[in-house]
């Protein structure tokens, strides 16, 4: 924690970086530690944000506009990586190459740390949570709270995720007493949806099929259907927690297409099974109940596959 912030202490430029596809945990993270460093740093260390477009419903978040797509400076002093793994930032990576130094922030049990200091704890609800812990509390504000406050709703799907531990509560605790509009942050940012978000939703659950027994179930979404509803990837978040909640399910599959046959898989677990295990053998990562991965073929084949992963697991 000390060496982490010595290292920001020094630099005069600094990037802050998360994700592809951005969550509620990457962008409220990335956010807190911006708004957090804007108001402890001298006022000519200069601060980027560089993600892929956030979800509008995050427009709650103060200073959100400040996210670039591409890096604003050829070499920073320090670029933070949060809530993820180095392969996983997309157009950050010039950055990272370039970058004098690196520190990489995250939660997930699959990240070996890939930053010169790593802050890393699979422990934590979320990288939000991480983020936190190493501001100094009395340079907090409402507006940094909320970012956090969001960033831990969205990954511990409002605290009642098994990543919830006594201390997220209690960091819960303290943000909530900056007196923010909670419950209108969980409405609007976690479960509303559109009227084609539901929709999606409806049709997915439909055309689901159980299989391995009863014990897993998987459903997805071809490209055709996405063009045909006009659908983002950001609408098609919660179908696979919604699957899991399947009576007699152990793992829940979900997938949609990004490009004809190459399928992006999100996998949820009720802790019978490691999906993160299953998630890093096809390349991808993520946690213990909830990973992800991409995966070429036709859906049949993706299944398949899968299948056999966690098979394996089960027949242990
Ligand atoms: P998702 O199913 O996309 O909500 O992701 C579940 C968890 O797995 C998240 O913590 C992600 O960061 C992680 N994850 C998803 N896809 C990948 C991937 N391709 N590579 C590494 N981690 C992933
Ligand atoms: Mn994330
Ligand atoms: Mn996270």
């Amino acid at each position: 924690m000390e060496k982490i912030l010595d290292e920001i202490k020094g630099a005069k430029s600094i990037g802050i970086t998360g994700h592809i596809r951005p969550d509620g945990d990457c962008i409220g993270s990335c956010m807190g530690m911006y708004m957090y460093l804007k108001k402890t740093l001298p006022s000519d260390v200069v601060i980027d944000v560089i993600l892929e477009e956030p979800p509008a419903i995050f427009s709650c978040i103060k200073d959100i506009d400040v996210i670039s797509k591409e890096p604003g400076h050829d070499k920073y002093d320090l670029l933070i990586i949060i809530d993820t793994s180095i392969d996983r930032i997309g157009a950050a990576d010039k950055a990272y190459r370039t970058a004098g130094r690196t520190i990489n922030i995250d939660h997930h049990i699959t990240n070996q740390g890939g930053g010169d200091v790593n802050y890393i704890y699979p422990e934590a609800s979320s990288a939000s949570e991480l983020t936190y812990d190493l501001m100094d509390k009395s340079y907090v504000d409402k507006d940094i709270a909320l970012a956090i406050y969001i960033g831990i709703i969205h990954d511990t799907g409002v605290m009642q995720y098994s990543n919830t531990s006594p201390r997220t509560l209690r960091t819960v605790a303290e943000l909530i007493e900056y007196g923010f509009d909670f419950p209108r942050l969980i409405d609007e940012t976690f479960y509303e949806r559109t009227y084609v978000q539901n929709q999606i939703l409806g049709r997915t659950l439909t055309e689901s099929i159980l299989f391995m027994d009863g014990q897993c179930i998987v459903s997805g979404v071809s490209l055709k259907t996405m063009r045909f509803y006009g659908l983002k990837s950001k609408d098609l978040d919660g179908i696979v927690n919604q699957l899991r909640y399947t009576k007699g399910v152990e793992v829940a599959i979900f997938m949609y297409e990004l490009e004809p046959q190459r399928w992006k898989v999100s996998m949820r677990s009720c802790g019978g099974v490691d999906v993160s295990d299953v998630a890093e053998y096809f390349g991808g990562g993520g946690h213990m109940r909830a990973a992800g991965c991409n995966l070429t073929g036709s859906y049949y084949d993706v299944i398949n596959n899968l299948s056999a992963r966690i098979a394996l697991q089960m027949g242990e």
